[in-house]
């Protein structure tokens, strides 16, 4: 694996490029992406795989910067996409129609329409209400819709509550219980062909036994679906492993992938085994770098004012996620002290970090680490502020691969009702 953000000196570095000629070129906030390292992290999951036949579909709400798809989609990636704007993303990347799977609880008919029209590869079907209105969308279309149904294996990942997705009373999916009734059903239904079967028990899993369980559940189900006639010819294991913020300790992912592949390969060796990483790809690719506007104190708690806030990355605010903060630049003339990160916007909820010990000046730039993955997807305008720009770092050099955004773009979207 590509060593991340790595120290050189006393200047945190991307590759080859410090941190601190981004800030001050491009300005802060900002969030900063590795090629090198979104690269690494795919190809260690290809690695795993060995000659298995297989698709690593990127999760695209993770981080669905173009420029990110692209190359992705250059490196052979198939992607995960949960609505029509993602699928418009991933073929104005440049990625194929033909490598997409479509996940999501709330499919509407146009996104049905475009995704056939433009031929995707796979619906991943969530509820029996979805298959019918598939059925419908694609008799009007003259053609057959290509469906997996995403069974909920009810396996508890061990994960924050608002990402553990594969428990049986969360809204995504099949039951398991339900799940050759509702096969039985889908084979019956015009317009539909079964080619696979799908499972996403939820995102930040550090460990592989969960992913396990799911996998022996779905290969138990792909056996009584063939005793039923009913072929599977792909098994998709949903997202991919979690990822080091502070002291987790995932496994890697090629000898994670490894692992499964033994286990499919005992089952059904010509089984295609379908991953859906997002987090995994470029969470530990990228980083905010944020401006320290000001230090203050009230009573005895030290505050760093910083000109990010959870309007630009909202993990700590939404899951109470725990980021590493570290200044771009060392300083040890600097005393060091404890301090609650805290954004501009109008929440106590809005801090970055709390009781971090750090030795900074007003004026210093700080790294949010880990910041690639659910970072500026999850960006808002919430008192409005203009969302950051994104750089990608290739090497030594670095290219701005989303502006930062203006008052215009803000407003632009609104307007006055007609006077008369
Ligand atoms: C979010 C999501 C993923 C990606 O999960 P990661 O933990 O980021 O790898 C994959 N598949 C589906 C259906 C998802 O909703």
């Amino acid at each position: 694996m590509v060593d991340a953000f790595s120290r050189q000196g006393s200047e945190l570095y991307a590759e080859d490029v410090a941190l601190s000629a981004i800030a001050t070129q491009v300005g802060t906030p900002c969030y900063v992406y590795s090629r090198a390292i979104i690269e690494s992290n795919w190809r260690e999951y290809d690695l795993g795989f060995g000659g298995h036949p297989h698709a690593i579909c990127y999760a695209v709400k993770a981080n669905s910067n173009l420029e990110v798809l692209r190359l992705l989609a250059d490196l052979g990636s198939w992607f995960d996409i949960v609505s029509g704007g993602e699928l418009e993303r991933v073929l104005l990347a440049g990625g194929s129609a033909g490598r997409v799977v479509f996940s999501g609880v709330a499919k509407t008919a146009e996104e049905m329409e475009r995704a056939i029209g433009v031929g995707i590869h796979c619906f991943d079907v969530e509820s029996v209400a979805e298959l019918e209105r598939l059925s419908r969308v694609a008799a009007r279309l003259g053609k057959v819709a290509p469906v997996a149904l995403r069974i909920n294996p009810d396996i508890d990942a061990g994960t924050h509550p608002y990402i553990a997705t594969g428990l049986k009373e969360t809204k995504f999916g099949i039951a398991i219980d339900d799940a050759i009734t509702t096969y039985r059903m889908a084979a019956d239904t015009a317009n539909i062909q079964i080619t696979g079967i799908a499972a996403h028990i939820g995102s930040q899993i550090t460990e592989s036994g969960p992913f396990i369980d799911a996998l022996v559940r779905m290969l138990e189900l792909i056996g009584e679906l063939e005793n039923e006639g009913i072929t599977i010819r792909h098994l998709d294991i949903g997202g991919g492993l979690g990822i080091r913020y502070r002291d987790e300790s995932p496994p890697a992912a090629r000898e994670f992938i490894e692992t499964l592949v033994d286990r499919v390969r005992d089952h059904r060796a010509d089984l295609t085994l379908y991953i859906e990483p997002g987090r995994s790809v470029v969470g530990n690719a990228g980083v905010l770098l944020t401006g320290v506007e000001y230090l203050k104190s009230n009573g005895d708690t030290h505050f760093a004012v910083v000109d990010a806030g959870l309007n630009d990355i909202l993990r700590p605010a939404l899951y109470n996620a725990w980021q590493n903060i570290v200044p771009l630049q060392d300083n040890p003339e600097l005393r060091s002290c404890i301090y609650d990160v805290v954004g501009p916007v109008c929440e106590t909820g809005d801090r970055l970090g709390s009781q971090r010990e750090l030795a900074i000046e007003a004026g210093d730039v700080l790294a949010i680490m880990d910041a690639g993955a659910y970072g500026h997807v999850m960006s808002s305008n919430y008192n409005s502020r203009p969302r950051p720009p994104e750089v990608l770092v290739d090497g030594g050099k670095f290219h701005i691969v989303r502006r930062r955004e203006t008052i215009s773009d803000m407003t632009a979207a609104e307007s006055a009702p007609p006077q008369d």
